[in-house]
């Protein structure tokens, strides 16, 4: 095998980018990134963060690897992968050099005691979407330079067209696919979040005193908009009801197009009264607009918790369960499953219960 960092690591690259472009979902072709870029550079970790149109660090990924010799004399290499969903305990000189590049726009290093920081912007649709980063001993020679940049560029093209695919073209929210890809995923990392040790318990207490709740909010009578002012106009509407939608929840909330005029919302809040006041806020916001042409429109919605110990499919077939009942209580209103059955209104499927024929 040569050494990735020789001349003839090329062909290496290559194979790595071969794998990279065969992977068909966006999370995976990011830690694929850090699975390619660094054994090549010689680094044991490299992170990738990802930033909202404001520059904040939504979502950070770091790949970590450790080669170790086991009794017989054998390497093992062992690789860690660890999401995490918002920029809490970034230290300073980091968040310093992700500005210094997002005002250059060009790559960019510092010392930081023995180590250098080494990091590289990231594009996606022509604009700045994120970071890559290492840690290094020496600094980035220039042949170095020109492979990371090849393959960030390969990367940047491959994952717009996956991105691209996870999108609703209307809207340009993240479409039903992409939510149903990465349910398991989502949950895995509202159920960390809600499980952290203590010591990190202590530095996050705001944001983990928050539970996620899952809404399916749907535009009233939308076959009637369809029917009088023609489709051109009912996509419009629908542009305009993800844009008052987008402003109603916080950039870390989470909002798809799920079908035609239906979107799921998963969202942050501290309680049941601070969720009604979220989704309410949605709700009163879109009836309150004047729609060009058409005037007033309205939604109905459905929420329930987004419990990590309930399938993630089950939650939303509960928050459309109350969504019915909004529909049924005459629209305009939002309901909450949790609520509903605590009523009477609704019956409560096991969400345990397992049906083995
Ligand atoms: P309800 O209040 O019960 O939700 O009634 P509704 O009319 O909104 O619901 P229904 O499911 O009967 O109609 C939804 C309509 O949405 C039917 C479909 O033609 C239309 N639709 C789905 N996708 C699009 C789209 O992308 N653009 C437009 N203009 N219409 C769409
Ligand atoms: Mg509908
Ligand atoms: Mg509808």
């Amino acid at each position: 095998m040569s050494s990735p960092r020789s001349n003839t690591g090329l062909p290496s690259v290559l194979r790595q980018l071969g794998k990279m472009t065969a992977i068909r979902d966006t999370y995976l072709v990011e830690q694929s990134l850090l699975r390619t870029l660094g054994p090549l550079l010689g680094v044991t970790c490299t992170s990738l963060y990802r930033i909202d149109a404001q520059g904040l660090v939504v979502r950070s990924l770091h790949h970590s690897r450790a080669v170790t010799a086991d009794e017989g004399g054998m390497q093992r290499v062992t690789e860690n992968i660890e999401e995490v969903a918002n920029e809490e305990g970034l230290p300073e000189e980091l968040l310093d050099l992700l500005e210094n590049v997002r005002l250059l726009d060009k790559p960019s290093s510092r010392q930081h005691g023995a180590e250098h920081l080494i990091c590289y912007p990231i594009h996606g649709g022509g604009e700045l979407c994120g970071y890559f980063v290492l840690h290094r001993e020496l600094d980035i020679s220039s042949a170095e330079d020109s492979i990371v940049r090849g393959v960030l560029e390969v990367f940047n093209n491959f994952y717009d067209l996956l991105d691209t695919s996870q999108r609703d073209r209307l809207t340009g929210l993240l479409n039903r696919y992409s939510l149903e890809l990465n349910l398991d995923r989502l949950w895995n990392l509202l159920h960390a979040r809600s499980h952290a040790p203590a010591t990190v318990r202590e530095s996050r207490r705001e944001e983990l005193s928050q539970r996620y709740w899952l809404a399916i909010l749907d535009v009233d009578h939308f076959k009637n908009i369809n029917d009088t002012y023609g489709h051109l106009i009912g996509d419009e509407v629908l542009i305009v009801v993800t844009r008052l939608l987008e402003a109603s929840f916080r950039r870390s909330d989470l909002i798809y197009r799920y079908g035609g005029e239906e979107f799921i919302a998963i969202v942050a809040a501290n309680d049941l009264e601070g969720a009604v006041r979220v989704f309410e806020r949605a709700r009163r916001k879109i009836e309150s607009f004047k729609f060009p042409r058409v005037g007033q429109v309205t939604i109905s919605g459905g929420f329930s918790g987004a419990d990590p110990v309930v399938l993630p499919q089950e939650v939303i077939n509960r928050a459309d369960s109350a969504l019915y009942e909004s529909k049924k209580a005459g629209r305009n209103c939002i309901s909450h499953y949790e609520s509903l059955v605590q009523q009477g209104v609704l019956k409560e499927v096991s969400a345990g219960s397992v049906d083995l024929f």
